[in-house]
Order: structure tokens, then C-alpha cells, then sequence
């Protein structure tokens, strides 16, 4: 950190800065100029309180040298990490698919797309139980009936199976079927169930707030971490903006930012990230072109009939013909699927 002085050289306002720098075990080395006086922190600015100093006398301005996170951060962990659940590594070599429908609706349904997303290549399968709806009176999900389903069609395919918590009390329910826990974007600033997932021990997948820039993004995950759970693979669904013909903007230089940023693995979502089926394969191909780990797909086995996000799900065979046509982006990487 480094703390300008404002012009002048008012010794005691300084003087009152490398106390309080010496005060949380940092050294401050003081340099007077002319006609400013401008401290250097050395040490884990972190145990300092930006505004905190800001405010004080005589200070004009206060710039961080670190970043606000530190554990996800890959000047704390230079080497990606690489998530393993089950047989399935996120953030390594390979690239992951994670697809199924929106919402889990049925056995029927689940069973279908379950074989079909096993089939075309992916290993892990989403589906909601319980569904952030933007109005009440739209579906909610299953509950926990969704989850046994969900469960069951995993185990049967042999697919790692991730679904959404939208409630700290919810925790515990979601925890003893899933094996990857999702915060939604809408959660992602719920402090709470961050502090929640951060006591578990099973991997989280924390999507983007619609309106949250990297660096909270990437304190979301600290929440997480700090708490103890270091396995987060973080996800881009796109953001706000003002454009008009998709749902969302999906900001795909979060991608590289957060690589160089992070070591934590981090996949797109280009189904919540555009809202249009149409724009789904060309989407997916240029996240994994810069370097994502993986995607997330909104498949279902009859996307009109869907009761969720039925304008950005793909039909089995639709699925199956991005899969073919990522392949060779995937190489192209020198990665696999
Ligand atoms: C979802 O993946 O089901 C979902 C609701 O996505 P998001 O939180 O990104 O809107
Ligand atoms: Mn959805």
C-alpha cells in the first residue's frame, strides 16, 4: 500500500499514519519530499482498512499494491487448481461439460436427458430443484423430490451431479444428494450461504452476480475459502448491460482476467449468458478458444414444454451436435474432453 500525504509537511498528520500502519504489525517506511510526504507499507496490506485511512488528516490519497482477496488469488497459489470429484477433474487438462435441463421436472424427464448428455460427452449434470425465479408465481422446483430424482439419474448414468442452494437452512438437504453445490448469480453477494458452503466439504460452483465486477466476483469466493472450503470453481453467466437482444451479456475476457487473477478453475455458462439457443455453439467454441475449463449447457429432451428457460434449452440433438463441433476447438487447445 502507499498513503500520499497531501502537499505540505504537516509532520504530525504522517506521524499519525506510521502509527497506525505500526499498529497492525506493518512496517512503514516514510519518505519526505519537498513537498509531499508519501508512505510505503510493507507487509500484508490487507490487516489495513482502505477507508479507514482515507479519511484520516492530511491524507490525500491511499493505493492498494495486493488485491483484496487472498486465497484465490494467484499471488498466494501460483500452480491452477484442479478440482477432482469423483473421476471428473475441473480445471485441468480437461475441458467439462456440465449439462441437463433448467429445472428438474420429472423422472422421465431426467432420465432422458441424462442419457442423452452421457452419451454426447458430458460427465457432469445440472438441473434446479429449487429455482431463483425472478416472479413468484412462476415454478419453483421440486424440492427435495427433484433432488432423489436427480440423484437417481446420476447414479444410473454415472454423472457427477450439480445442483443450486438457494438457502443457508437448505444446506444440509442439497448436500446429502449433490456432489457439486451451485450458488446462483443472484446469491452471489448472500454472505450467508457463502459462510454456509465455505463449512462443507464438497466442491461449490459460484456463478457471477449479474451486476458484480471480477473483483467482488472473486471476494464472493473468498467468502468461501476463508471459511475453510477451497474448492470453487467459479462460472461466468454473462452480466447486465443495456443491450437488448440477449438476456444477458456474456463477458468472456472475465475468462482470461480471472486466470491471470485467480488459480481457481472457471467454466461459462452460455445458455443464462446469452438466453438464445441460437447463440449457444458459437459462444461455447470462443470460451473454450480463451481458455475456460469447462461449460454449462441447459439441455432438455423437449424444450417448449420446459417450465423453465425454455428459449435457451437445446434438445438432445442440438447437444449432441455442439459436442461434435467443440472438438475440434478442444484440441485446438491441446486439451480434451
Ligand atoms: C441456473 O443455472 O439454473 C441459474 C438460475 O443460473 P443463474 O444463477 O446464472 O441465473
Ligand atoms: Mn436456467
Amino acid at each position: 500500500m502507499i498513503i500520499v500525504m497531501k502537499r505540505g509537511r504537516d509532520r504530525s498528520a504522517s506521524d499519525k499514519i506510521v502509527a497506525e500502519i505500526e499498529k497492525v504489525g506493518l512496517k512503514p517506511v516514510p519518505l519526505y519530499g519537498t513537498e509531499r510526504t508519501v508512505i510505503a507499507v510493507i507487509g500484508d496490506e490487507r490487516a489495513l482498512d482502505i477507508h479507514h485511512l482515507s479519511s484520516l488528516p492530511g491524507v490525500d490519497n491511499v493505493m492498494r499494491v495486493l488485491h483484496p482477496y487472498k486465497l484465490a488469488s494467484r499471488e498466494t497459489k501460483h500452480e491452477s487448481t484442479v478440482i477432482k470429484v469423483k473421476n471428473v477433474e475441473i480445471g485441468g487438462k480437461t475441458v467439462v461439460v456440465m449439462a441437463g435441463p433448467c429445472s428438474v421436472e420429472s423422472e422421465d424427464q431426467m432420465e432422458k436427458a441424462a442419457a442423452a448428455v452421457k452419451k454426447a460427452g458430458a460427465t457432469i449434470m445440472r438441473g434446479g430443484a429449487f429455482k431463483p425465479r425472478t416472479g413468484p408465481y412462476a415454478f419453483e422446483g421440486l424440492g427435495e423430490e427433484g433432488l432423489k430424482i436427480m440423484r437417481k439419474v446420476c447414479d444410473k448414468h454415472d454423472l457427477v451431479m450439480v445442483t443450486e442452494v438457494l438457502d443457508p437452512r437448505d444446506v444440509d438437504l442439497v448436500l446429502k444428494y449433490t456432489d457439486i453445490l451451485q450458488i446462483g448469480a443472484r446469491n452471489m453477494q448472500n454472505f450467508n450461504l457463502l459462510k454456509e458452503v465455505g463449512k462443507i466439504r464438497k466442491p461449490v460452483l459460484l456463478k457471477r452476480g449479474m451486476s458484480a465486477t471480477i473483483e467482488e466476483f472473486l471476494l464472493a469466493a473468498e467468502y468461501i475459502m476463508s471459511r475453510g472450503n477451497h474448492e470453487v470453481i467459479l462460472c461466468e453467466r454473462g452480466i447486465r448491460t443495456f443491450e437488448q437482444d440477449t438476456r444477458n451479456t456474456l463477458a468472456l475476457a472475465t475468462v482470461p482476467i480471472v486466470k491471470d487473477l485467480s488459480h481457481l478453475p472457471i467454466i461459462v455458462d452460455p445458455s443464462h449468458g446469452t438466453g438464445r439457443k441460437n447463440l449457444i455453439a458459437p459462444m461455447s467454441r470462443a470460451a473454450i478458444a480463451c481458455g475456460a475449463d469447462g461449460l454449462m449447457i441447459e439441455v432438455h429432451p423437449n424444450p417448449s414444454e420446459a417450465k423453465s428457460d425454455a428459449d435457451q434449452s437445446l434438445n438432445c440433438e442440438e447437444f449432441k451436435k455442439l459436442m461434435i463441433g467443440l472438438a475440434g476447438i478442444i484440441e485446438a487447445v491441446e486439451r480434451k474432453l
